[in-house]
């Protein structure tokens, strides 16, 4: 990890909570973004994916229906499609990422949403937003979603390279460097996810796990919905941030 880029300091004082959430040995959430603080499905993900085809077809001279099987596939192999280009094709991963996240309007797509600050606000310890997507693109999520007060910083994929190559979550090593440089021990950090094979990186680091269910998780039949679990590696399940603050303060889970 090289930098984090810091939004504006989170209010010192954590608000109400159980003892155990408090003070130094409060926890460390790591929020991922996409899907977990805001619906990423209806608009951004189709849009971002499509940016990404356009790419990957115009710079590998590849037909679309082909451009978009690589695509796809990388994102499966790697958690990111861009890793899979920078790897296999020296794709520049600064031009890749400001060419396929066109956002002019991203304030009317996402919206404040009033409960998640609220619910942010009352969750005590760190908050620090963890995603697999560009710095720009995030920085201006986090203020759209009018949630930057209560952000202490954004990690993105910009700073998750080591030893000249892209490790985005769930890469173990990156988890590791990132619990190292907020110099806390992994067990009181808790990625806070909808990817369940980020969830599972993270438990087999140390990290305590959440997984958000109530927006990716939302079309799946109650059959294939995961639930949390030793086997599945999450450790809490909430539908919503929204539901956080009670789960937390009432989990052993979270507060052991
Ligand atoms: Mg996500």
């Amino acid at each position: 990890m090289r930098r984090f880029r810091r939004l504006r300091a989170a209010p010192g004082a954590p608000p109400v909570g159980a003892d155990a959430l408090r003070g130094p040995a409060a926890p460390v959430w790591l929020l991922d973004l996409d899907n977990t603080l805001h619906d990423a499905m209806t608009v951004v993900f189709p849009r971002i994916n499509r940016a990404m085809t356009e790419y990957v077809a115009r710079w590998l001279e590849l037909a679309h229906e082909e451009a978009d099987a690589l695509r796809g596939h990388y994102w499966r192999r790697y958690g990111a499609t861009l890793t899979g280009l920078v790897r296999h094709h020296g794709v520049d991963p600064h031009h890749f990422l400001r060419e396929t996240h066109p956002f002019p309007d991203l304030e009317r797509i996402v919206r404040r949403d009033r409960r998640l600050a609220h619910a942010l606000r009352r969750l005590p310890g760190r908050r620090i937003v963890v995603t697999n997507a560009p710095m720009h693109y995030a920085a201006r999520v986090v203020r759209a979603l009018g949630i930057a007060a209560h952000i202490e910083a954004i990690v993105s994929i910009e700073t998750m390279s080591f030893a000249g190559q892209l490790q985005p979550k769930p890469s173990r090593p990156m988890l590791r460097r990132l619990v190292a440089r907020l110099r806390v021990p992994a067990a009181r950090c808790v990625l806070v996810e909808d990817s369940v094979a980020n969830l599972a990186g993270a438990h087999r680091v140390g990290l305590r796990t959440v997984l958000v269910t109530g927006i990716s998780h939302r079309s799946h039949h109650p059959s294939r919905r995961t639930r949390a679990g030793p086997a599945r590696r999450v450790g809490v399940q909430v539908q919503s941030v929204a539901h956080l603050p009670r789960k937390a303060l009432r989990s052993a889970t979270i507060t052991r």
